[in-house]
């Protein structure tokens, strides 16, 4: 029986549920998977991206665990794509690879002074926050009066994780420098913007209601900026989201001004405009333009400018896709350009062409790195679906590798002296994790430092 061996590089959410999707799906060929992530513990953004205290979401990764434990993927965490391996390995080895790396970085927010030093990406200081092996360990907290740029999930994220107290964090799997960098924070003052109004924000619901649950912190909405036109009040009438984000703000307008030692200003229809230099290179205040509706949905700058004083300012304007050595990538999306999942090119890989337009055979991509970052955990495991059926379908089309056994996988790395992480050794870890944990009266507490989580997960340490 013809056999795939297919590499899947990323085990994120995207990669563990194609490699899942495969395993399950009708075929009439068998199926061997080797997983590989560069860092020693899989789940990607659900472990290092969706914040410590929603431990419903972070609680996926129970199901992905089931998965992994199965004991039909082999894992191979530490080993960078692009670094430790590379195409012509996969070539070599590989009947097919599905490429699932996600997006990791700010993309960019191009205004004046958004290099200024206290202006920060939100992808950086949520990798700090949840106990990303390759960040800094501190994090600076000094400052009083914070701008987060952005109407999303990610700004929510950020801004609660700013002016939520250290203390209501403790119950969560943060780590130790995490809460002592927290504890210290000098912030009274988050203030959100977004350019568009309330009826046109990306937030989810829930995500906006627990904002007004935090224990002392008060939330500030402004009157002036819910004036409504009647593109937002359609948006109200027809959109049971927008209905109830509308609900929930208004409840909040309502609300006699509070008391509380940290306050969360949510600013509409204001589009920061430049980063203020303080005199000395550091943030100094924030100047935004304050908009209006355009009459079809979008909004147009009313020239009028205020300014703000922060000390540090936050960009979270969404993440975006990094290319991969001798990976087509499309500069201009952040994305391996595909059709459903399978990768397109045109000319050379590397070309950094939009316009791709022939199937690169053998290669494939799914998740965010296929799709742009957006969406929810969940949509991940469509895209995954879609690719996985072509993969399938293409069998006539897989690479026919020269080294296709089990064990020359093994050989390689083990000549290259790359020091793999595999799935006993992640049960290492989370062992490790949760005992750090009960030590404290906690779920679990995150190692951080690199060398440490491989050490734990090869039994050195
Ligand atoms: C701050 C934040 C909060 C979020 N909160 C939620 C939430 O509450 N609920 C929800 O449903 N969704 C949430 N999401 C979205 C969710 O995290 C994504 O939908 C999902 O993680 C995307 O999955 P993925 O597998 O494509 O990418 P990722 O989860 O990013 O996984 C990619 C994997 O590829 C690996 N990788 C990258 N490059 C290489 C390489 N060169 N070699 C080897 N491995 C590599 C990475 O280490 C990573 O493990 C959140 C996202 C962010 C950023």
């Amino acid at each position: 029986m013809t056999k795939l061996r297919l590499a899947i590089v990323g085990a994120g959410p995207a990669g563990i549920y194609a490699a899942d999707i495969l395993l399950k799906a009708e075929r009439n060929f068998e199926v061997s998977i080797d997983l590989f992530d560069h860092l020693p513990a899989p789940y990607g953004l659900v472990r290092y991206g969706v914040a410590p205290d929603h431990p419903r979401i972070k609680g996926i990764i129970t199901a992905l665990r089931d998965v992994l434990d199965r004991g039909d993927i082999r894992v191979f965490g530490n080993v960078r794509f692009g670094v430790d391996i590379t195409m012509d390995d996969l070539k070599t080895h590989y009947n097919a690879v599905i490429f699932a790396t996600g997006a990791v970085r700010d993309a960019d927010l191009k205004i004046s002074g958004i290099d200024l030093e206290g202006s920060y990406g939100a992808a950086r200081f949520v990798s700090w926050f949840d106990g990303h092996p390759d960040y800094p360990r501190t994090w600076p907290l000094t400052a009083r009066q914070v701008a987060v740029i952005g109407n999303g999930n990610v700004a929510l994220d950020v801004s609660r994780m700013l002016a939520k107290h250290a203390d209501d964090l403790l119950p969560t799997e943060i780590p130790a420098n995490v809460y002592e960098g927290l504890k210290a924070s000098a912030v009274t003052d988050v203030h959100v913007f977004g350019r568009r109004g309330p009826t046109s924000v990306k937030f989810t619901p829930l995500e906006l209601r627990e904002l007004g649950e935090l224990p002392g912190v008060d939330i500030v909405v402004y009157d002036e900026d819910f004036d409504y036109d009647d593109a937002a009040r359609d948006a109200v009438a027809s959109n049971k989201q927008v209905f109830v984000i509308d609900k929930v703000l208004n409840k909040w307008r309502e609300r006699p001004a509070g008391t509380a030692s940290r306050r969360l200003h949510l600013h509409f229809f204001a589009k920061p405009v430049e980063v203020v230099d303080d005199g000395t290179g550091r943030v100094g205040a924030i100047r935004y333009e304050r908009t209006r509706p355009d009459g079809h949905g979008g909004v147009v700058g009313t020239g009028e400018v205020r300014e703000l004083p922060m000390q540090a300012v936050y960009r979270a304007v969404g993440y975006f896709g990094s290319p991969l050595p001798g990976v087509p990538f499309d500069k201009k999306r952040g994305v391996i350009p595909n059709r459903e999942g399978q990768v397109l090119w045109k000319g050379e890989p590397d070309s950094g062409s939009a316009s791709a337009n022939q199937q690169l055979y053998g290669v494939y991509a799914t998740g965010w790195i296929k799709r742009g970052p957006v969406g929810l955990i969940g949509h991940t495991k469509s895209d995954a679906m879609e690719t996985v059926r072509h993969l399938i379908n293409d069998l006539g089309n897989w690479w026919h590798p020269a080294e296709p056994s089990e064990e020359s996988v093994l050989a390689m790395l083990d000549e290259r002296g790359i020091e793999y992480t595999n799935l006993d050794g992640w049960h290492r870890l989370d062992q490790r994790e949760l005992a750090l944990g009960m030590a404290e009266g906690r779920a679990r507490i995150k190692v951080v430092p690199r060398g440490e989580m491989v050490e734990i997960s090869r039994g050195e340490g």
